[in-house]
């Protein structure tokens, strides 16, 4: 026990130093490789579907949850158009793990409604909060710096769009 100014006793804490590595490779196999490729190479964001039910898999699978077989190689290109059906608006300062950069700040995250019926969670541009609704509709805008291959980060943000 350690005694402070107060008076008070207090434990010490011990510390221990842990060193986290920050570049590293792992396989990303086969059905996730496909979507990293298509998004690096084509700026498109694709999926596969079951052979048996016909159900999109997104991020796509070796094997659908519901039917349990293999669900194959046919690969369906999803819409970059959705709707926001929520959203978060993060006043927190947060670094992107992906490209070691700040977020904007603030910055909404959302989850879209792809209009192929897929979700996927991602950021707007629009940072003003009077202009973020729900409904909203949104269309992928992709880095002009993705040569990496990270999928969905690939995508910088979707802009609001007027139909
Ligand atoms: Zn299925």
């Amino acid at each position: 026990m350690a005694r402070k100014k107060s008076g008070k006793e207090e434990p010490e804490y011990l510390s221990i130093r842990f060193d986290m590595p920050r570049r590293y490779r792992w396989s990303t196999g086969r059905y996730i490789g496909r979507t990293y490729h298509e998004a690096k190479q084509n700026k498109k964001l694709v999926a596969n579907r079951c052979v048996q039910c016909k159900e999109v898999l997104w991020p796509p699978l070796q094997v659908c949850g519901r039917c349990k077989v293999e669900a194959g190689e046919d690969w369906v290109e999803l819409a970059q158009t959705g709707t926001v059906m929520q959203y978060t608006y993060l006043v927190y300062p947060l670094w992107d793990p992906h490209y070691g950069e700040k977020f904007a700040n603030p910055y909404p995250n959302a989850m879209i409604l792809l209009d192929d019926g897929v979700y996927i969670r991602h950021f707007l541009e629009e940072t003003d909060q009077k202009k973020l609704k729900v409904g909203m509709r949104v269309q992928a805008v992709w880095r002009e710096d993705h040569e990496r291959g990270e999928g969905t980060a690939d995508i910088k943000y979707f802009r609001t769009i007027r139909e």
